[in-house]
């Protein structure tokens, strides 16, 4: 019988396998003289070996397109939204799960005992001063402080509310001043430190956060957030319904969330019943991977005719057996150190969740041009630029189009 004691790798060259073997609970440590390969430490009796396995390495993926969901249920409509082009959870987990191959299942291992925990981030497009005060009204009746992302530009003459909200212990970041992605690296730098010097006047404290209009980034934005001070981003176009890891070669966190949202659902047609199952479902899976769940809404026509359905969500992920963080208080558990001992089938069914690809929230295969066609005419109308964000989602429709021909001509 053998025990596991640790796994050894490098963490800039593989950051997301060093996420997941982490969210995994199991003990990780970085070596830098280390390459491609991955080693681990284990024990037979007294005896100590390392095994070495191979790793194989993939650069940061930054392309996304408008993909549909799996849902709990086949004769629902799809839900769309625009994420990463890589399920990185399905991936990494075959991954791993291929190394937990040369042990047996009744081995043990060593593995952390931290519950996972729920976040809820608020995207505050906008400024509606009576629906970000029903988001609040919602935290307070949830018992538990939300994470919201500025919208500065249309809040400039109400962030007195960001103030007093940060006064009921809500955790405030910067989503932008002005809404819109934005490529060209110094229009971007003047964006960012006009609503970061905003809001710091406003709180009184360092904005750490930041999650970009639509999610959509360049990498030199990213390098641009860092040196400004940022210690995180939040978005589903890297990487979506994945562990916080390391931005390779930037000092930078991303912390991707779950991108279906109620808007996602009013988009597909969904009922807000619906809504709520599809959600349910998802968080009884992420605790059963043992993975935290980060989910977001906006207030506008969103959160503020959905608190009823929000309290019951949060209410169910609280009896299953989550704890509510905030993004900073996630960033910080991530140091938690209390361990015990398990047998690596624990480790093996939690991936084995993560590694099938028709999972619950991966996104499916399926095209259907009216619906995803119906959806981005949706997504145009909800931005401040409809005619560029509709001609770059059909632009991105087209391209995928393109490959699925392609692929059933192969
Ligand atoms: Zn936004």
């Amino acid at each position: 019988m053998a025990l596991i004691k640790s796994f050894n790798l490098n963490f800039s060259r593989h950051p997301y396998t060093k996420a997941l073997l982490s969210s995994l609970g199991l003990v990780v440590t970085n070596d830098t003289t280390l390459d491609q390969t991955l080693e681990i430490d284990y024990q037979v009796e007294s005896a100590n070996y390392t095994k070495r396995f191979q790793l194989i390495p993939r650069t940061l993926n930054n392309t996304s397109s408008l993909r549909s969901f799996n849902t709990f249920s086949a004769t629902l409509p799809s839900a769309y939204e625009l994420v990463s082009n890589l399920d990185l959870l399905s991936f990494y987990s075959k991954q791993i799960l291929n190394i937990f191959d040369y042990f047996s299942s009744s081995d043990s291992i060593i593995a952390s005992t931290r519950i996972p925990k729920l976040a809820f981030r608020v995207d505050s497009d906008g400024f509606k001063l009576s629906a970000v005060q029903s988001s609040l009204r919602l935290s307070e009746k949830a018992g538990f402080p939300f994470t919201w992302f500025v919208d500065v530009k249309p809040a400039i003459d109400n962030l007195s509310f960001y103030k007093y909200a940060a006064s009921c212990k809500q955790d405030i970041q910067l989503h932008c001043f002005n809404h819109l992605f934005q490529p060209n690296s110094n229009k971007f730098k003047r964006d960012v430190l006009l609503g970061k010097d905003l809001l710091e006047d406003t709180l009184g404290y360092r904005i750490k956060g930041y999650s970009g209009p639509s999610g959509r980034y360049t990498l030199n934005n990213y390098r641009i957030l860092s040196e400004l001070g940022f210690t995180y981003t939040s978005d589903f176009s890297f990487a979506h319904d994945f562990p916080i890891f390391n931005i390779p070669a930037i000092s930078l966190l991303q912390v991707p969330i779950y991108p279906f949202s109620i808007g996602t659902s009013i988009a597909a047609n969904w009922s807000t019943s619906n809504y709520v199952k599809h959600m349910k479902s998802y968080l009884k899976l992420k605790y059963l991977q043992r993975q935290d769940a980060i989910i977001y809404a906006h207030p506008e026509n969103r959160i503020e005719l959905y608190t009823n359905e929000l309290l019951e969500v949060f209410g169910f992920a609280r009896s299953i057996g989550f704890k509510f963080h905030t993004f900073n208080e996630l960033i910080i558990s991530k140091k938690e150190n209390h361990y015990s001992t398990f047998q690596c089938k624990d480790i093996i069914s939690k991936l084995e969740y993560m590694l099938n690809t028709n999972r619950l929230g991966s996104y499916s295969t399926e095209q259907n041009l009216p619906l995803s066609i119906k959806s981005i005419i949706y997504k145009s109308k909800t931005t401040n630029f409809p005619l560029r964000c509709f001609l770059k989602s059909i632009f991105f429709k087209l391209k995928q189009l393109k490959s699925s021909i392609l692929r059933q001509l192969n």
